[in-house]
């Protein structure tokens, strides 16, 4: 597909940006590491600095930088996701953090459930292009 295409070749020059401005931080493993896991993603895909620890064994300040810094550059974009304290699961998105309300519904739950300011957490998704 063409278009798959130009998003690898653009996201190939924007990861070289990223390399020259981490490349005494990020080991060539890690930068490879970190290259294959987002050219795999789709405009699904939902990351946090939690889950790049996890999946890459990066250290969590190094995984915050790699993912501000692919925000900075425009390969992700940052939002505000909301996790259930109940059962775990990312269920919805919020703009300003000051507009969350006390009870939501968690489709997961199936039921309204409190939220705190603690169960908000930076997610990340490819910005869209178009
Ligand atoms: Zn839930």
């Amino acid at each position: 597909m063409a278009n798959q295409l130009d998003y690898l070749h653009q996201l190939n020059a924007q990861f070289e940006q990223l390399w020259q401005q981490m490349n005494t931080k990020l080991t060539t493993q890690e930068y490879g590491a970190v290259l294959g896991y987002i050219a795999a993603f789709s405009y699904n895909t939902v990351t946090s600095v939690q889950r790049i620890t996890g999946l890459l064994g990066l250290d969590s300040a190094l995984a915050e930088e790699v993912l501000s810094r692919l925000t900075t550059i425009g390969v992700l974009q940052s939002e505000n996701g909301i996790r259930c304290p109940e059962c775990n699961l990312l269920f919805g998105k919020i703009e300003n953090v000051n507009d969350l309300e006390r009870e939501m519904f968690c489709y997961g739950c199936d039921s309204n459930v409190e939220i705190g300011a603690s169960d908000i957490e930076v997610i990340y998704t490819l910005q869209r292009k178009c």
